[in-house]
């Protein structure tokens, strides 16, 4: 469990010590081989990740402590003590404390700059500024409880292999106690918010799908009681628009059983091809290099020009 985050008592009982388990992965190690197996393999088989901190990451964690400290403080003190937060202090020194962090371990390397960190800043105390004042609209604590805060999920991530398993730590779940049901939520932290193409992303929206399967299995919950969202918060907001602009969008991609399966059916043909049983990576096959339509999965990709470990021609466009 990370230090400072919250789990209902009861709940504690099916945490599993994650550091026993002999193979762990996460969504986006999934999401890295769905994408381009041999992205996959250049980053966790020969590890050549070359992982750089920046801005929107060093917000995202500031401002999902700040809004999870705010949760943690309503459902398990009062709303009124919740409200009476300081939270545009708290992001700030939330901001501070990650840059330093990764300054720490990035050899001293600054990626950001005052001007650009009060920008930030700004932005984020926005958004909670609108979120505090229009708060009973997305949380509240009449049937509700707080079950997780960076509720830790380490489960096998496939039947056919006991040794692989899943990895990974939800945001917020949320008990409707009436109905006994679990809301899980996901926060984003998005610029302007997800667009069409965003929200019909079968890989982004697949994270949730996988956390509603897994949930369900460590912690014996029906799927059927367990619902999931997307909690994106917008950096901007269209200043001439014509219609008052929201600073959160909620999305709640489709959950039900044939898409429950689909993602458990790609997660177990991941595990089945690049594990053996003991969990040992599979080091020896052909991980195919999937541009993707128009070279789109390269975009972003740190080995994009690394021709020597992703050559050109190896390249599918499909
Ligand atoms: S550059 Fe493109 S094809 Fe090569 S590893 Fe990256 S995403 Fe895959």
């Amino acid at each position: 469990m990370k230090q400072g985050n919250y789990i209902s008592p009861i709940f504690k009982l099916s945490l599993r010590d994650a550091d026993s388990v002999p193979r762990k992965i996460s969504y986006s190690q999934w999401a890295t081989y769905e994408q381009c197996p041999r992205k996959w393999k250049l980053n966790y088989i020969d590890k050549l990740d070359s992982y750089t901190d920046s801005i929107e990451t060093t917000f995202g964690t500031a401002f999902h402590e700040t809004l999870q400290h705010y949760l943690t403080i309503m459902y398990t003190d009062s709303v009124k003590r919740a409200d009476s937060l300081d939270l545009r202090a708290i992001l700030t020194q939330k901001l501070r404390m990650e840059y330093s962090r990764c300054l720490e371990t990035n050899g001293g390397i600054h990626y950001s700059n005052a001007i650009q960190m009060a920008e930030y800043l700004e932005d984020g105390s926005a958004i909670l500024d609108w979120f505090t004042k229009r708060r009973k609209q997305y949380f509240s604590t009449k049937d509700w409880e707080l079950i997780g805060i960076e509720l830790e999920l380490c489960t096998p991530a496939s039947k056919s292999n006991p040794s692989v398993y899943w990895y990974g730590f939800i945001d917020v779940v949320l008990r409707h106690v009436p109905t006994n049901t679990i809301h899980i939520l996901d926060i984003k932290t998005s610029r302007m918010g997800w667009n069409q193409h965003q929200k019909a992303d079968p890989i982004k929206t697949a994270q949730l799908i996988a956390y509603k399967n897994y949930f369900s299995e460590q912690f014996g919950i029906p799927k059927d009681n367990i619902t999931v969202e997307f909690f994106i918060v917008k950096r901007k907001i269209v200043e001439e628009s014509m219609f008052p602009q929201k600073r959160i969008q909620q999305f709640k991609p489709a959950a039900g059983s044939v898409t429950q399966k689909k993602v458990q059916r790609q997660v177990d043909a991941f595990v089945e091809a690049c594990f053996d049983t003991e969990g040992n990576k599979n080091e020896t096959r052909t991980y195919l290099a999937v541009s993707g339509k128009g070279d789109k999965h390269c975009k972003y990709c740190p080995f994009k020009t690394d021709y020597a470990n992703c050559p050109k021609a190896d390249r599918i466009r499909n």
